[in-house]
């Protein structure tokens, strides 16, 4: 076995339904604009396809975990989106063959710093500075695929009890299969990975002490607390 200068790092885990073990988490992978009614809200151009950018392993929250809120933001806002966890890694995978490489499917958020998001799009810079910081992936535990992937189901976020996003996994330009086909022709996909699918319209705005619940049918449901920084 080999020895480290210091103790590595811990594997970041993710609960399963119905299992002891953990599900262990190698890289996180996010779908941008992946319905048309939150590209619109964003300004992007509707022809334009979805596209893929990444979030740190560690940016994990296990759902019922408060969040800090990060620094280097004056709005940190929540996104709402089924995540696919991957079983069994590959590249090229066809669209017809996604559903083997998935092991199950959770809820998650894609929290962001929009304001410096929005400023690095702007200038033509990555978004990470927006996107990849700690505490950054809320996930519920991950519920085992039996059978297909969701091709419909409703999925909403409320702020304080209050909805502000409600919509449909039928409304995502890419589907499903079709992400694992284009993200595995970029990258070859391993077991462990993550992949956030994008978000419905009507993100919006978090501050510390704001109770956040979201919910996709037979996926689950999220709950996180937003607290000081
Ligand atoms: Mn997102």
């Amino acid at each position: 076995m080999a020895d480290y200068v210091f103790s590595p790092p811990p594997v970041v885990g993710v609960p399963v339904q119905g299992s002891e073990a953990l599900f262990p988490v190698r890289r996180i992978y996010c779908v941008g604009r992946n319905y048309l009614d939150h590209v619109r809200e964003m300004g992007g151009d509707e022809r334009d396809p979805p596209f893929f950018f990444q979030k740190p392993t560690d940016a994990i929250v296990v759902s019922g975990t408060s969040v800090p809120y990060p620094p280097f933001t004056r709005d940190f806002q929540y996104e709402i989106e089924l995540v696919l966890a991957i079983g069994t890694g590959g590249a090229n995978i066809q669209a017809e063959d996604a559903a083997a490489h998935v092991y199950g499917l959770a809820v998650g958020i894609d929290l962001t710093r929009r304001d410096v998001q929005i400023t690095a799009r702007k200038a033509g810079k990555p978004w990470e500075i927006g996107k990849a910081f700690d505490h950054s992936a809320p996930i519920t535990p991950i519920t085992p695929l039996r059978g297909a992937l969701p091709t419909s189901g409703a999925i909403t976020l409320a702020v304080n009890g209050e909805t502000k996003q409600s919509g449909d996994l039928a409304e995502m330009v890419w589907n499903c299969a079709e992400i694992v086909a284009q993200l595995s022709a970029q990258y070859r996909l391993e077991s462990g990975d993550l992949i956030y699918t994008g978000t419905p319209a009507g993100v919006g705005p978090l501050v510390p002490g704001d109770r956040v619940t979201g919910s996709i049918a037979g996926v689950g449901d999220i709950l996180v607390d937003i607290v000081a920084g």
